[in-house]
């Protein structure tokens, strides 16, 4: 499949690996590279901007192909140093990054002078517009599906793909609920240049994170996430557990919520502990309406081919014969 987007970034399949928090590292941003995708390490997983550095080394240790890295502005418990950050990136020779949250807009300069690729997430299409003006060079469309924050508009991806495909000149990629060759020719159809996935990412045999997490977005159904956040304008997309019930339970009493009542809940450190040792009920920790579509554990190479492959014939035999026309053989 040859798109604006593989022409772009130099990459085999429009399959782009969105940056997660404590689950973007070298293991995966290197395995969904190598089988032909773009991964992307998460700049703020690592506790310091020189660890970020070790970890981009690391990650060419592991793979000779394009990769990116993700920089996300939101609010934090901790205050980050996002400019050191952003200058190790580019001293390190990343020629992809994926921005989030805030408006990149101050850090375009630099990352435009390295000959760095800017590919904005954006929950609308107004901030999508706006990204193209300002200089972005690939929008992630993120719809309500999507796991971490969606926003506060909540327009699912039916509505912003169309608008986006109408309305923007760059390419774009197709971000949130997306897990399989459905969902790729559908975004293909609809207008985007590739999908952004994450969640589904994350139940690889090389995510590094514990084995139970990947069984239960296995066990998962499309009922499985809930909003939080939405008091405080910060909504984020996250699986439900116990701590989540909790925080909601707060979010829902009368008046404006505080975030130092929820603060010890949903600190990140808490989230990264799930993870590694897979105690479901610890943390946060993000996941997409995607979950639904999960059913097993896959390597990278396995899910990309079987998402390409499913995509193509969707396309070259029952789109075919839908619109009438000849229905070509698939190698
Ligand atoms: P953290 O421990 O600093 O905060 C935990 C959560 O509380 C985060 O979702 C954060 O956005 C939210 N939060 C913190 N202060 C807040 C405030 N004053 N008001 C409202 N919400 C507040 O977060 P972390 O787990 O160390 O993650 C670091 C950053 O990365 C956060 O901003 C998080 O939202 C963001 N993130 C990034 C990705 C990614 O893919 N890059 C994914 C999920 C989250």
């Amino acid at each position: 499949m040859q798109t604006r987007l593989t022409e772009m970034l130099g990459i085999k399949h429009p399959i782009v690996q969105g940056g997660m928090q404590w689950v973007g590292l070298a293991e995966l941003a290197s395995a969904v590279s190598n089988a032909g995708g773009l991964g992307i390490l998460t700049a703020l997983t690592q506790p310091t901007p020189e660890d970020l550095e070790k970890e981009i080394r690391r990650c060419r240790d592991m793979t000779d192909k394009p990769f990116g890295v993700n920089l996300t502005i939101l609010p934090t418990i901790k205050p980050v140093p996002y400019e050191e950050y952003a200058r190790v990136i580019i001293e390190s020779g990343i020629k992809i990054v994926e921005t989030a949250g805030r408006n990149p807009e101050p850090f375009l300069p630099p990352y435009k002078a390295a000959g760095i690729t800017v590919i904005h997430k954006c929950t609308s299409i107004r901030h999508s517009l706006k990204a193209e003006r300002i200089g972005c060079d690939v929008v992630s469309v993120d719809g309500f599906e999507c796991a971490g924050h969606p926003g506060e508009d909540d327009i699912t991806n039916f509505i912003l793909l169309p608008l986006a495909a109408r309305k923007l000149s760059i390419p774009f990629l197709a971000s949130g609920g997306f897990g399989d060759g459905r969902g790729l020719a559908a975004a293909l159809a609809l207008g985007a240049d590739g999908i952004n996935m994450g969640t589904r990412f994350m139940a690889t045999q090389e995510a590094p994170i514990h084995d139970k997490v990947k069984q239960a977005m296995v066990e998962a159904s499309e009922l499985d996430t809930a909003l939080i956040y939405r008091t405080l304008r910060n909504t984020a997309r996250v699986f439900r557990n116990d701590i989540v019930e909790q925080v909601l339970e707060i979010e829902s009493r009368p008046g404006q919520t505080n975030f130092e009542d929820i603060r010890e809940l949903v600190k990140g450190v808490r989230g990264r502990e799930v993870y590694s040792k897979g105690d479901l009920d610890r943390g946060v920790w993000s996941a997409g309406m995607v979950v639904g579509l999960i059913d097993d554990v896959p390597t990278c190479r396995e899910l990309l081919d079987r998402i390409v492959g499913e995509a193509e014939t969707i396309i070259a035999q029952r789109l075919a014969q839908v619109s009438g026309g000849p229905i070509h053989e698939l190698a």
